[in-house]
């Protein structure tokens, strides 16, 4: 809706489709797909500006399918917890939410055609990974109002520039060229703060009785609940609690007790040296810009103290602690490389001939190198290899549904030693992560597995088998650089 001013950037707002809005329409519409919270959304904050402008009520749906791939107990439980949070903090809010379970395959078919029908316009997340991307496309072609895609997924926003980076290094030169004006344009923490909208008078007609919402009791996600959902029960669900009540927790205990140790802790794979927030990050109960907010605050820093460019060095360019510099690394530069790739080539970034050309190449050389063990991807899957801190890494994922990092690297770099090509191998590494890592599904996981084969990276020698000019990595080492044993005991299947 062109005639209603917004507060979030243009360059994070992009049309979907040529249809109008509506100004006679009962409602705007927010389709929250990705940035599933109430907090500091630049979607959310957009929709409720948008309600504001035209004085209509807001109406917020969230869904969640059954029938995709890697629809289980592990993912529905989380999900579910974190509509179960939202449906608790809409409830305080002048906002319809609408928290839809699909109880079978396909019976969400419909329902946001017939919310749209009636709706001023619709607006909704700019995701670029998985099913997201298309699924979005597909329903703003098929409906007759505006839609909206809004980009809250970093501090940078995706179409700043078109440049696709292709290593962390290049993305660092311009993000301390580019960044600054960028963090003083921070999603609000509340976007209803001091926002009156009128109220929903009545859904479209017939639309509860043919889409019943999720009960209580559903969004609990007791193993009943989840039992009586046709997903794969095969993948329990994890001990991490989803939703933003548990995120925000776990991000507050980081940024307080274990942010100052970051850079000594964070490669041991026995400490708990990191922020686990991955999770959250991807289903999006957590901001990453709130995440950046409490480094800030932990911190007493302020955007006047970024340094000047320093010719993209990792360290002192943020003037802040050596930990918290590090940190940022990590939750900047490396995720948004990621999505960085992922937006600007939505039709390769998954593929394996989107590698460096050096990087296929020296693959394809090796690639009818003898393979001393080779495993099927059920062995993989089961954890049965010779090797027991491989087998811990799987077994962590298996378990926790998130593993170490420095773990991740070495379990990629080994599922590419053990499996019959490097193509297979990346369809291997995606195959295991969509199943069992809550954080799986991401851009950050196809900048881990294409790390692994040589993305973001450079050739290194000497020539290996197999691996070619590709970096290597051994479980000796690993368990030399790092106490590994405990971790071992702890995974082990
Ligand atoms: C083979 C492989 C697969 C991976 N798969 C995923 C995945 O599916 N999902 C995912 O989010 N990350 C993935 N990563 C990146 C990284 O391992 C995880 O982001 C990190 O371990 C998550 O733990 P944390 O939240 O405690 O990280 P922290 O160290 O606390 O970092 C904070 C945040 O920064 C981001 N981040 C940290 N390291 C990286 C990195 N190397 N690349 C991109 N972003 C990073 C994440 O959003 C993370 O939550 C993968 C890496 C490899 C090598």
């Amino acid at each position: 809706m062109a005639s209603v001013a917004s507060t979030v950037p243009a360059v994070r707002r992009r049309r979907l489709n040529e249809a109008p809005g509506r100004k006679e329409g009962d409602y705007v519409l927010y389709w929250m797909t990705a940035a599933r919270r109430t907090r500091s959304n630049f979607a959310l904050q957009h929709a409720v500006e948008l309600a504001r402008g035209l004085s209509k009520p807001l109406v917020v749906l969230e869904a969640l399918r059954v029938g995709y791939a890697d629809a289980s107990d592990r993912l529905h439980r989380f999900v579910l917890q974190g509509m179960a949070d939202n449906r608790a903090r809409f409830a305080r809010k002048p906002a319809t939410y609408l928290a839809y379970v699909e109880p079978s395959p396909g019976a969400g078919k419909g329902l946001l055609e017939a919310l749209a029908a009636k709706a001023c316009c619709v607006v909704t997340d700019d995701f670029p990974c998985y099913f997201l991307p298309k699924m979005t496309a597909a329903a703003a072609a098929r409906l007759e109002v505006a839609v909206e895609a809004v980009d809250g997924n970093g501090l940078y926003p995706m179409r700043a520039t078109e440049r696709v980076f292709t290593t962390a290094h290049s993305l660092r030169v311009h993000l301390q060229k580019e960044l600054k004006p960028h963090l003083s344009e921070l999603p609000a923490e509340d976007p209803f703060k001091g926002v009156k909208l009128p109220a929903l008078e009545s859904l479209p007609r017939g639309l509860e009785r043919e889409w019943p919402m999720a009960s209580d009791a559903l969004l609990e996600a007791t193993p009943a609940a989840l039992a009586a959902l046709p997903i794969d029960h095969t993948v329990g669900p994890a001990v991490l609690q989803g939703g933003s009540e548990a995120g925000e927790a776990r991000m507050a205990s980081f940024v307080a007790e274990r942010l100052a140790r970051y850079e000594e802790d964070r490669s041991e794979p026995e400490l708990e040296g990191t922020s686990g927030l991955s999770p959250y990050l991807h289903f999006g109960h957590v901001a990453v810009h709130d995440v950046f907010r409490a480094v800030v605050k932990q911190e007493a820093w302020s955007v006047e103290s970024l340094g000047p460019s320093n010719g993209g060095s990792k360290a002192g360019w943020w003037k802040m602690s050596a930990p918290a510099e590090a940190f940022l690394d990590e939750l900047i530069t490396w995720r948004e490389l990621a999505y960085n790739m992922a937006s600007h080539r939505p039709d390769d970034y998954f593929r394996f001939d989107s590698l460096p050309d050096w990087a296929q190449k020296t693959l394809k050389a090796h690639e009818r190198d003898e393979r001393p063990h080779l495993y099927t991807l059920d062995e993989l899957d089961q954890a049965k290899t010779h090797d027991p801190l491989w087998n811990a890494a799987m077994g962590q994922m298996k378990r926790d549904g998130w593993f170490h990092n420095y773990m991740r690297m070495l379990w990629g770099k080994k599922i590419l030693e053990w499996s019959p090509s490097a193509a297979e191998a990346l369809t291997r590494m995606e195959r295991l992560m969509n199943r069992y890592s809550l954080d799986g599904r991401n851009p950050c996981s196809y900048s881990g597995y294409f790390w692994v084969l040589g993305r973001y990276d450079r050739p290194w020698g000497p020539e290996r088998p197999i691996f070619g000019a590709i970096r290597y990595m051994s479980s000796d080492n690993t368990a030399r650089k790092f106490s590994v044993k405990k971790y071992v005991e702890k995974y082990a299947p």
